[in-house]
């Protein structure tokens, strides 16, 4: 299968050249040049199969090419053997209709390792392959950090620097980033914020000589590889719930959109899914765009949900680029605009949005009055993520079940869930000690040059 730009400028690449390059070079995002259509019989049969035989069928399209079948499946089966859940993704049913995704119970209890600890397995298996070593950064608000630095710690194949924004993540995001002692990790704590950790990185891929001399790839959310593993779950919960014979929405907590356009891949596959609902912190430009089709970036407000505190969200690129038809020179005319504070989308590509998308926002009152209720109700602890995604879902129930994804376990943001019900979630036991661990971080000012010389004097080759 073939990747395109979405700015349409950048060389055409197989799976895993888009996997290793990120970001592409006229600073576009890879997408697959057609999504696969999977048929109504082959969805049916993937209900009640192992999360790791659906994502085998639901990927295999993807990268049918790049990877033998028994190596893909060995690979699927390292990534998710560490799950604290047999189901991977178990569903809980909150209310009539409405469902819990739970997306906690990998190693650093975030959604982020579902995609995190299958590309780790997927890089090292390519690069070694390849008989090359790369380096890894990224950008993280938090989760996508620590996930990145677990998946990758101890492997051979690559060095990993996480940049994240100082004093802004909780303790428990920071710790899982901070105490891994393999010499191959290195956490990095940058002075300012996340939307500053990630224009940084975007330097560093338009470094070409930088770029080219470390040999630098990403693991963020901009990384397709990573939306792509994010599609599964969205197999294993709408056909657990009747598809597809019968419609699913989704509510999505969203800040950079990765996850909600896994969703909108998942419905080009194929999959019933009726609507696919965004739902936004106070940091809500996703909600007014979606709203008003005006993109404006503002100041980035910190919330009790930070890993969606964000203005600069990567992913919308790609779902801009559907609605536009695949134009990658007016998506390339957007992009552009949004470096001096926005832009406007056309009439024909937000109605196309909105086929798709709904959104709303929550703010932080009703964020902890969300996981207040959720608690009163159902007896589950949210997360604050979590919690936007259910009170934004209380606007959006109707006849179609309602999935809403509960992206991080409680304990990782326990301050807010305590101030919330007066309960402060414990760490599963197999974390139980992280606090004792001690910690190892670089601190870094917002500068470029600062940055890749810091990178270049820690890579291990
Ligand atoms: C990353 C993250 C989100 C936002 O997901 P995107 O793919 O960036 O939209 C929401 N909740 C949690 C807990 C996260 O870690």
């Amino acid at each position: 299968m073939n990747y395109i730009s979405t700015r349409g400028q950048a060389p055409v690449l197989g799976f895993e050249d888009t996997m290793l390059t990120g970001l592409a070079r006229d600073g576009g995002l890879y997408v697959p040049e057609a999504v696969p259509v999977l048929s109504q019989g082959d969805i049916a049969a993937m209900a009640g199969l192992r999360y790791e035989e659906v994502a085998l069928r639901v990927m295999r399209p993807f990268v049918a090419d790049a990877f033998a079948e028994d190596d893909f499946a060995a690979m699927i089966a390292r990534a998710y053997a560490g799950f604290g859940h047999p189901a991977r993704a178990p569903l809980k049913q909150l209310a009539p209709n409405h469902f819990l995704l739970e997306l906690f119970h990998g190693p650093t209890l975030a959604f982020k390792d579902f995609a995190m600890q299958l590309i780790g397995q997927m890089f090292e298996h390519t690069l070694t392959r390849r008989g090359t070593r790369a380096t890894i950064v990224g950008a993280t608000s938090g989760d996508t950090g620590s996930a990145a630095i677990e998946a990758f710690r101890g492997l051979d194949a690559a060095d990993v620097f996480i940049l994240y924004p100082h004093g802004r993540v909780s303790d428990v995001q920071r710790r899982q980033m901070t105490t891994p002692d393999e010499a191959n990790v290195h956490a990095v704590a940058l002075t300012g914020d996340f939307d500053d950790c990630q224009a940084r990185v975007k330097d560093m891929f338009n470094d070409f000589a930088f770029r080219d001399g470390v040999n630098l790839t990403a693991v963020n959310s901009i990384n397709f590889a990573r939306v792509l593993a994010q599609v599964v779950y969205y197999f294993t919960a709408a056909t657990a719930l009747g598809a597809p014979h019968r419609p699913v929405s989704f509510t999505v907590p969203s800040g950079n959109f990765g996850d909600v356009f896994a969703g909108h891949i998942a419905r080009r596959m194929g999959l019933p899914i009726k609507r696919l609902v965004v739902a936004t912190n106070r940091n809500d430009i996703l909600h007014r765009c979606l709203t008003t089709g005006e993109y404006r970036t503002g100041e980035v407000h910190p919330t009790i949900s930070p890993s969606m505190d964000i203005q600069v969200s990567s992913n919308f690129e790609r779902a801009l680029h559907l609605a536009y038809g695949g134009d990658g020179g007016a998506i390339a005319q957007l992009m552009e605009e949004q470096r001096s504070g926005g832009f406007s989308v056309s009439q024909g590509a937000l109605q196309a949005l909105r086929e798709i998308y709904t959104s709303g926002r929550a703010s932080e009152a009703e964020t902890s009055a969300a996981i207040r209720a959720a608690r009163e109700r159902t007896g589950e602890l949210l997360c604050p993520h979590t919690a936007v995604g259910y009170h934004v879902a209380q606007d959006h129930q109707g006849a179609t079940p309602m999935v809403t994804l509960a992206t991080a376990h409680p304990a990782k943001f326990p301050d807010a869930v305590e101030a919330a019900t007066g309960i402060r979630p414990p760490l599963p036991p197999r974390m139980a000690d992280l606090f004792d661990r001690p910690e190892r971080i670089a601190r870094v000012e917002n500068d470029l040059h600062a940055i890749e010389t810091l990178i270049e004097g820690n890579r291990a080759a």
